[in-house]
């Protein structure tokens, strides 16, 4: 068994190591009582890859969901959000997206849960990409989707993770965003 230091996270850096073959059967553990940090030990003992990239998904969705639990940070009132308050337009920055709701976003997607206009930053702090350091166990090409997967069921943007090219995951992005214009205008023009 390997003990990682408290501080181990000064030296992300080798996190790519410590997810290869190499760490295999080697299980880690922490003193440290942030959340975060027992996140990403939790990440590096789950060693099947899409199993941990599943886990670390999840875990971001829900520090931003638990800080924001029961809070309209939006403003949303009759559908209209603070922005879209004294307009013809309902849904705030969901109307862009197929899966709009009366009741909400029926999926989990990290990059709209990362997404605040300057409306909601000016009015409360939010959650920044940066703040999330769990995500620093998701390879560079990962974090990439992660911040561009907008518009996509948690399940589509797992596939995208699970990826191993960043061509491939953009491509399939590319397809969705264009069949997302699709449906909606046609939904749109009804
Ligand atoms: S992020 Fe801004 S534009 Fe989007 S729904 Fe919230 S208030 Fe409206
Ligand atoms: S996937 Fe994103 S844009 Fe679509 S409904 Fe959910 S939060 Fe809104």
């Amino acid at each position: 068994m390997r003990k990682i230091a408290k501080n181990y996270y000064k030296t992300t850096r080798f996190l790519f190591l410590y997810k290869s073959f190499l760490y295999r059967f080697v299980t880690f553990t922490t003193d440290s009582e942030e959340l975060q940090d027992q996140i990403i030990v939790n990440a590096l003992n789950i060693k099947n890859r899409k199993k941990r990239i599943t886990y670390i998904y999840d875990s971001a969705c829900k520090i931003i969901d638990d800080y924001n639990a029961f809070e309209n940070i939006c403003g949303f009132k009759n559908c209209q959000c603070y922005l879209n308050r004294n307009t013809k337009y309902k849904y705030g920055c969901c109307r862009l997206c197929k899966y709009k709701s009366d009741t909400g976003c029926p999926t989990s997607n990290l990059a709209c849960k990362l997404f605040n206009c300057s409306e909601v930053c000016s009015r409360r702090k939010v959650i920044k990409y940066e703040d999330l350091k769990i995500l620093k166990v998701l390879s560079i090409r990962q974090r990439f989707v992660v911040k561009s997967d907008y518009f996509s069921l948690r399940e589509d943007v797992l596939k995208d993770l699970y990826c191993y090219t960043l061509t491939f995951a953009i491509i399939r992005i590319i397809l969705r965003l264009f069949k997302n214009i699709i449906v909606r205008n046609r939904k749109t023009y009804k």
